[in-house]
Order: structure tokens, then sequence, then C-alpha cells
């Protein structure tokens, strides 16, 4: 198992046992149908403890309304890990150029043009522009699944430049959701902890961009904005984090003109696994076939 333990070690073994699908970019990846099966398990696992809840399902693309991303000033905080797209939209001489440059291995990019689009950098950002305007008496709670892209390319198989995250987010008076925060900051860590991970929670902070940044993440760790509950995945002193929790205050609220019923900007919050990141830190735990793994712990994933 030792071997595992590092980067290179857990990338290897994934590749190797069929888990993970190298593509030739770093950071990106196919998944295997073992990784597939186990990732579906711990969906279905989420969606029986969260039912009671009754979350509003949604989904989205893995796109996002560029000015929504402007709004949110993600690229004000994280301009490093934004994903643009730019498209073609010249004429034919235009084309035969762009054609010519690539047949010669030349730079190309001055021939796109930016779109509406970006990718999406956090699987809840679509969500809170669909609120604008009063919410009902008990605020809103909405349960999704969707993909994140961030670009920060590496070798490290849990440092994924696209991946998939199970979101719930919660939006209404504080008085809602910050104890809605802080019951899922512990069944989350519950849930993890019964898949024989050994999982703990810790206050986090955002990689903020930049000397500005420093001073952003200092501020969120200091005010307990960001949990996570972390695993050892390739490293004992750097655990991964598995699931995260962010607490986001009005910020969404007064930027979307997003209110309660009193009249007041509704604070929001959300919380998410990442849900590759789940499937390597139960491979990395115990093992490469799920058919070997402890009993206990098919009997939650297998019931
Ligand atoms: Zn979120």
């Amino acid at each position: 198992m030792s071997q595992t333990f590092t980067s290179k070690g857990l990338y290897d073994a994934l590749v190797q046992a069929g888990h993970i699908i190298p593509v030739g970019v770093k950071g990106v990846f196919g998944r295997g149908p073992v990784f597939e099966d186990v990732l579906d398990r711990f969906e279905q696992l989420v969606s029986r403890i969260a039912a009671p809840d009754k979350a509003r399902k949604m989904h989205f693309p893995p796109c996002i309304d560029r000015q929504v991303l402007e709004q949110s000033l993600f690229l004000e905080s994280f301009p490093h890990l934004g994903g643009t797209i730019f498209s073609f939209t010249g004429d034919d001489a235009g084309h035969r150029e762009l054609n010519t440059r690539i047949a010669q291995g030349k730079p190309w990019a001055d021939l796109q043009t930016m779109t509406d689009v970006c990718l999406t950098p956090a699987a809840c950002y679509p969500v809170y522009p669909t609120y604008t305007g009063t919410l009902p008496n008990d605020g809103a709670l909405v349960d999704l699944v969707g993909w994140a892209f961030r670009h920060e390319p590496s070798d490290e198989p849990t440092r994924m430049m696209a991946f998939r995250v199970r979101e719930f987010i919660r939006l209404g008076p504080s008085d809602v959701v910050v104890p809605w925060r802080d019951l899922w900051l512990q069944r989350g860590l519950e849930l993890l902890l019964s898949l024989g991970l050994p999982a703990k929670a810790e206050v986090a902070a955002d990689p903020f961009f930049g000397r500005g940044g420093r001073m952003l993440a200092a501020n969120q760790r200091e005010q307990k904005l960001k949990f996570e509950v972390v695993v050892p995945v390739i490293s004992h002193e750097k655990p991964t984090a598995v699931c995260s929790f962010n607490y986001h205050q009005d910020k969404f609220g007064s930027t979307f003109g997003i209110r309660t019923k009193d009249g007041k900007v509704a604070e929001t919050a959300c919380l998410g696994f990442g849900l590759e990141r789940v499937v390597m830190a139960l491979f990395r735990t115990h093992g490469m076939s799920p058919g070997a793994w402890p009993k206990s712990v098919r009997e939650v994933l297998w019931t």
C-alpha cells in the first residue's frame, strides 16, 4: 500500500487498475467502469442521506453565462483558475489563415473571439441568478451534480482540471443557512467515516490569487467561512479535501438581488463532495479492488 501513498504511486496504481485512463494532458483523464460504479454508488449514498430534506433537483451544463462569472467576481479572486471559451467567428480568408497556421504549428489564438460562455468554475454558480427576487418563507434548497473546471494542470491525480461535484445549496436568512451548514458538516463527516475513511474536518481557505489573496484567505479562515473534510490520499501531512463547506454570507444574495420574505438580502451557503476525490480516497484507503474492501464499507455502498 505504501507505494500508492505518493502522487505518482497513486496515479500509476489507478492507471494500472484501469480506474483512470490517461489522455495526454495534465489534470485531465478518463474514468474506467469500476471507478464510475463506485462514484455512482457514493452518489446514491449521499442521495439516501439527503432524501428527508426534499431539496429541489437541478442540472446545468458544464458552461456558464460569462456575465455570471464576471458579476460573481470570480476573476477578481481566481484569475489563474478560470476557463474562458473562445471560438472562431471569422470569414473564409480568416479560416484559410487558421488552417495554415495550425498546419505549420504556428500560434493561432489571435484568430479566436471570446464567446458569451465560460467553463463553470464551481458547480453552484449557475444556481444563484435563478433565484433573483424573493425566496419562499423557508428559503430554498438545491441539489445538483455538475462539472467544475479549474485551470491548474498537475501530475497529482487528485488535482484535476475538470471534475464532478455533488452540491447542496441553501438560500435564506442567516438563522436558516448557518445551522444548515453546521448540520451538513456533521453529516458529511459521519458519511465519510462510515466508509472507513480517516476523515477529519478543518477550517480552510480558497486559493486566492496574488499578494492581496493572502489577506483574503486569512480573513476567510478567521471568520470560519470555509470548512473542509480532509482524508490522507497522497500525503499524511497534507491530506486531500474531499468535501467543502462554504458560507458566502450575503455575497451572492446582494450580487443577484436575492431577498428573503421579509425583504432582507438573502444569505447562501453550499457544500460539495468532490466525487472523483472521494473515489480516489476509497481506492487509496481500501485498495484498488472494491471486491476486496472491508465488508462494513461494501455494505454501506452496495446496499
Ligand atoms: Zn458551491
